[in-house]
């Protein structure tokens, strides 16, 4: 072999943050992406992320996370707040406030292409990592290709997938007021709508993620910026303000996809394997914003189970299969939750039928009334 101990296939945010998180255990490692950019949503990615307190603990591990901060324009906004409405007449709602659950703040509100940029000027400065345009043989392969990448399909990986037939359309708002970190989510039927708090460069706004179905997403995306700040205006009901449209709009068709098997022997080569991370693994619908902190859980735990190996006193090799299988049990349960709690309040909420809104409004009513329950749940989506 060529020396290296890991290839690393992808260049997003986790195959990103796992070339330097392996760098920094001292492995020598290959980062791959394609010589030609591939045909994905294109070089601005006006996206917000929301990333929970475990993701943001990596980006400071890795030495990412205070050059985001420092970004400016600002790529980085608190939530202190979150409300969450159901839809119709009588519909339900639900708070969460970092106050109430005694931390700092609920989540960060991450601009998507400064996050890439800043995990791209790290690894300038990793001195394990090389970056290079094509695949490399090494013990360990890990495939951070996405959710369509060729190197899953062309080693035969199932996945289990469901096609929502909805868009997530996403877009930076400009406030007329300020937001106040409070991030707002409508639940409607069939739209999940959220405004995410971020400052924008000359005042407040939000990153805006509209799921919708494809047909009216299509319109959305078509119509002039004044149409689609009505259409805006009508489904928050004027709660934030006035919103005016900043750049473009950018679209992303949904789906739930799981892959069946997470790690494998590489075939023909009997000391290679390789392993599955982030969205090659996984795929969750945005309306909980937990891909990526599902990814980055991925590269944490891969690295975790990597330092033991070298520590521990059964020393074993990178393409070994219980190492491999120690990861995926440590990663296979959380995410199969998240995945079943996205898809089934994805598919309650998007019944239009009136004894259901009835049902989930008041479901969403009683969790507000219970604060023990409502604190538990905020708890357990802050964890990831
Ligand atoms: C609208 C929307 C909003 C979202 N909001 C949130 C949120 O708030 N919070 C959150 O946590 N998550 C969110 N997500 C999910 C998040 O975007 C993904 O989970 C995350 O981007 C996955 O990262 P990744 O590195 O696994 O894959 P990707 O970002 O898809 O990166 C894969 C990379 O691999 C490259 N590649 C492909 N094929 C090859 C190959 N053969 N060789 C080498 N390289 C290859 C691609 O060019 C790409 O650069 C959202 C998703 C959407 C659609």
């Amino acid at each position: 072999m060529n020396g290296f101990d890991v290839c690393v296939l992808g260049r997003g945010a986790v195959g990103q943050a796992l070339a330097l998180s392996l760098g920094r255990l001292g492995l020598s490692v290959a980062l791959v992406a394609p010589a030609r950019p591939d045909t994905g949503p294109g070089a601005a990615d006006v996206r917000t992320y929301a990333l929970g307190a475990s993701s943001i603990a990596l980006l400071d591990q890795l030495k990412v996370w205070d050059a985001v901060r420092a970004a400016r324009p600002s790529a980085a906004t608190r939530v202190l707040d979150m409300q969450v409405r159901g839809d119709g007449a009588g519909a339900g709602a639900l708070n969460f406030s970092a106050w109430q659950q005694g931390v700092g703040e609920l989540a960060w509100i991450v601009d998507a292409a400064v996050l890439e940029r800043e995990l791209a000027n790290a690894l300038r400065f990793a001195p394990h990592v090389q970056l290079l345009d094509a695949a490399v043989e090494a013990p360990l392969t890990a495939i951070c290709e996405g959710k369509d990448g060729a190197t899953r399909a062309a080693l035969g990986i199932e996945t289990e997938r469901f096609d929502y037939g909805q868009t997530a359309v996403a877009a930076r708002l400009g406030s007329e007021r300020p937001h106040q970190g409070i991030a707002r989510q409508w639940f409607g039927a069939p739209d999940v709508l959220a405004l995410l708090p971020f400052d924008l460069a000359d005042g407040p706004g939000y990153g805006l993620v509209w799921s919708l179905p494809d047909e009216r997403a299509r319109t959305l995306l078509a119509v002039e910026p004044a149409a689609f700040e009505a259409a805006l205006a009508e489904a928050t009901q004027g709660a934030a303000g006035p919103l005016r449209l900043q750049g473009e709009r950018a679209a992303w068709p949904l789906r739930v996809a799981s892959a069946r098997r997470w790690h494998g022997r590489w075939p023909g080569r009997a000391d290679a394997a390789w392993v599955l991370l982030g969205d090659a693994a996984h795929v969750v619908h945005p309306l909980a914003g937990q891909g990526l902190n599902l990814g980055l859980a991925d590269v944490r735990t891969l690295a975790e189970v990597l330092a033991e190996r070298q520590r521990g006193a059964a020393w074993r090799p990178l393409s070994d299969e219980r190492l491999l299988a120690r990861y995926a049990r440590r990663r296979i349960a959380p995410t199969w939750a998240m995945t079943r709690l996205t898809d089934g309040l994805q598919k309650l909420f998007a019944e239009p039928a009136p004894l259901l809104r009835q049902a989930r409004n008041r479901g969403l009513s009683v969790v507000e009334s219970l604060p023990p329950l409502k604190r538990w749940l905020a708890a357990r989506a802050l964890a990831d």
